[in-house]
């Protein structure tokens, strides 16, 4: 059935994108058009053509569905659509009723007239899959608003309201009301003034001093694109736009940068963190329409550095939300660091003064359990001990109404054991926000073994309302970001021990990408919640490997910024971390104590070991069923480790790689004999794939092609 329905009002036929959500060209709506316009144009009756789209869109642009599919090549392509409307002997009117995005606004730009509503979103936001508009957007866009503002919108990729267009040669009217009606109303002017038929790409382009314009615009750009090609390469096609002899030329140019640009690998990785985005909000076996629970009210059990941010969260969604605490001390100090963070945004000019008093209002503190037990979810974020953790969900077990949500924030501990403590283990999560839970976009959301679907469902819908980003994680210790990044840890340990300073690491880390090297990372998280942990894990098993380095760092009080040492030392107000030489001095003997002579180690070998040791990781997180897919992996290493955008994840960069290539590292990884072989071993999946020259994107792609169960 095609997507485009075609309607005759009077002497005008009206062609409606009808593909939800946002009338993506996909290729069933691309040949609609087509089959609109010939329908229209061999019927004498018919003396003008509109085009409109359905529901809230005009139309959004490429359909996703279609990426990386043959649909998306398949003629009538958006170049041929725009041909068809260009040869057209009876006037077409874009009829942009809604968002222009994209493919969309080029089929627009192809019409020989365009009429819009006001407050409509119009954009060219290809730049931000790492790609340029490809279907003459960069040449006909700057025919009608000009050179400058038309690189602007490529540039950035970002959406105009249609009302900042008025009087440009983008819209020849505006209309108030229904915009079907309007447009039919100024089809039967061009007919009856006999407008003709003017095509962008007839118009002139130019600019009075071009030469000088492009070259500061590259050099804006070139800082400010950083690893990405997409931006400069829509420079170069913008200026052909006025350097070409013609239209032709022009569009040809942006055909050839269209095509260097998809196959880049920075410009891949953007595109798999939009999809994998996307993705991670899929759940294999609950239905997209599965019943959800209200969530209106909220409680918090714990005003600490976890609870304070989470708090924040609701009550910045407009949720009333409580916040209990043992002691009355222990709640002013958690609610005045809420006040102070907020105060800091009013003072930034982030958030309103009123909005501040709105927002405190929301939070009501409390030491009794009474007070919460209508709250719709209740997360705990006390101290991470599991004597603790059964104390509180026993009492809320016993206080909280039913279907309430009881969810906790524990980091490592079983949230299967967690729910036992009450007597309904299915309305029990595991939220795990990462700090600063206020501003960190990253939730895992962890799904114990009887975890509810409507609970999980709820859950993922919750973190959007709070402006989260959900991604599932089944229950382990560390779940997917934490488990992994205690592997790349202890690799960076083992490299340090081998030669290796702390500022090398860190340095060749952050030059491949990386926001912060791990011991940088150390110091801001603090070492003596490691060390905290390390001890515990001593105390149950004398043989446990220890981690000298670390540990005599952290004997000497050497906790990390917030003691102004750690492996850096900190001058105070200032966080650069300044290399001590009193921490080279404790790795240089522990590499003597322990017999080893250290050697030079290179920046391609820190990079490879500690990115793959996340891969192996990932690898068997993924084999185990913990993560849903690897692009979920990639999407917590994104948006909650400053993993590299450009490098798409360490899964994702794992297949740029080659998994015959990571494999082949990891062996020769395990036969230095400082490594644990254990450690290198390739996890089978990793084997698998390197044998069959697959890659974690298949594996990903073909689950999705599975049909759902219900
Ligand atoms: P924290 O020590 O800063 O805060 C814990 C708070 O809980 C304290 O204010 C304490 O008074 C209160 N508390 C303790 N027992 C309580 C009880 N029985 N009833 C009510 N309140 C009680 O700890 P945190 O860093 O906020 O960590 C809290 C939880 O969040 C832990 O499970 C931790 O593993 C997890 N977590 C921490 C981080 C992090 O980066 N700090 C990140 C993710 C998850």
């Amino acid at each position: 059935m095609s997507a485009a329905r075609y309607k005759l009002h009077g002497d005008v036929a009206v062609i409606t994108l009808d593909n939800p959500p946002v009338n993506g060209l996909g290729m069933e709506l691309r040949a609609g058009i087509v089959a609109g316009l010939e329908k229209a144009g061999s019927d004498a009756k018919v003396k003008a053509i509109v085009i409109t789209g359905s529901g809230k869109a005009f139309s959004g642009g490429a359909d996703i569905k279609e990426f990386n599919t043959p649909k998306m090549l398949a003629e009538p392509s958006l170049h041929s659509v725009i041909r068809a409307i260009e040869a057209s002997n009876k006037p077409v009117i874009a009829a942009i009723n809604g968002t222009v995005m994209g493919g969309g606004l080029e089929l627009a730009l192809g019409c020989h007239f365009r009429v819009a509503v006001s407050g409509v979103q119009v954009a060219l936001p290809e730049v931000k899959i790492g790609l340029l508009p490809g279907a003459g957007g960069t040449q006909r866009l700057p025919r009608v608003i000009g050179v400058e503002h038309a690189l602007n919108m490529i540039v950035s990729g970002a959406a105009v309201p249609s009302d900042m267009f008025k009087g440009s040669k983008l819209f020849d009217e505006m209309i108030s009301g229904d915009v079907v009606a309007g447009a039919l109303a100024f089809a039967k002017k061009v007919v009856s003034e006999k407008r003709g038929l003017p095509l962008v790409r007839n118009l002139k382009v130019s600019h009075p001093n071009a030469e000088g314009f492009f070259m500061v615009a590259k050099n804006t750009v070139t800082a400010m694109a950083g690893p990405f090609p997409a931006p400069l390469k829509c420079i170069e096609a913008v200026k052909a736009a006025i350097t070409s002899k013609n239209f032709d030329e022009g569009l040809a140019r942006e055909r050839d940068l269209f095509s260097e640009l998809i196959n880049t690998p920075e410009g891949k990785a953007l595109r798999h963190a939009f999809f994998g985005e996307r993705a991670a909000s899929k759940i294999p076996d609950v239905p997209e329409g599965q019943k959800t629970r209200t969530i209106k009210s909220a409680a918090v059990i714990g005003a600490g550095t976890m609870g304070g941010g989470i708090a924040m969260n609701f009550a910045n969604a407009g949720i009333p939300v409580s916040v209990l605490e043992m002691k009355q001390e222990a709640l002013d100090k958690g609610l005045s660091i809420i006040r102070k963070n907020y105060e800091s945004s009013v003072k930034k000019g982030k958030l309103k003064p009123e909005a501040l008093e709105q927002r405190m209002a929301l939070l009501k503190p409390t030491l009794k359990y009474e007070d919460l037990k209508d709250a719709d979810i209740v997360i705990e974020a006390v101290f991470e001990d599991m004597a603790v953790k059964k104390t509180v969900f026993e009492t809320l077990d016993k206080v909280m109404k039913k279907g309430a949500i009881l969810a906790s924030n524990t980091s490592t501990l079983d949230l299967d054991k967690i729910a036992t403590f009450t007597k309904r283990p299915a309305d029990v999560i595991g939220l795990h926000f990462f700090s600063p839970a206020n501003v960190m976009r990253l939730l895992e959301v962890v799904r114990g073994k009887k975890t509810g679907k409507d609970v999980l469902a709820t859950a993922m819908q919750l973190a959007k309302t709070i402006k989260k980003f959900p991604v599932v994680a089944g229950v382990c210790d560390g779940f997917i970001g934490n488990r992994m990044i205690h592997e790349y840890g202890r690799e960076s340990q083992v490299l340090m021990m081998e030669g290796a300073l702390p500022q090398q690491v860190d340095k060749a880390l952050e030059k491949w990408g990386m926001a912060m090297g791990p011991f940088r990372m150390g110091d801001l998280a603090g070492l003596d919640v490691g060390w905290y942990i390390r001890k515990r894990h001593y105390a149950e098993d004398p043989k446990a490997p220890r981690a000298a380095v670390a540990d005599k760092v952290c004997e000497l009080g050497r906790y990390g910024q917030k003691t102004g040492k750690g492996w850096y030392s900190y001058k105070p107000g200032d966080r650069t971390a300044y290399p001590d030489p009193e921490v080279e001095k404790i790795i240089l003997e522990a590499s003597a104590a322990a017999g080893i002579a250290r050697r030079k180690i290179s920046d391609e070998e820190i990079v490879e070991r500690l990115v793959f040791a996340l891969v192996n990781e990932g690898a068997r997180i993924l084999e185990e069923g913990i993560a849903l897919r690897a692009s979920d992996i990639d999407m917590v290493y994104l948006n909650g480790y400053g993993f590299p955008l450009h490098r798409g994840g360490p899964m994702h960069y794992a297949d740029q790689v080659g998994l015959y290539n990571v494999a082949r590292s990891m062996r020769r990884f395990a036969a230095n004999k400082l490594s644990d072989p254990k450690f290198w071993k390739p996890a089978k999946l990793v084997e698998k794939l390197a044998a069959e020259g697959s890659t974690f994107a298949a594996i990903d792609a073909a689950k999705a092609a599975k049909p759902k169960r219900k």
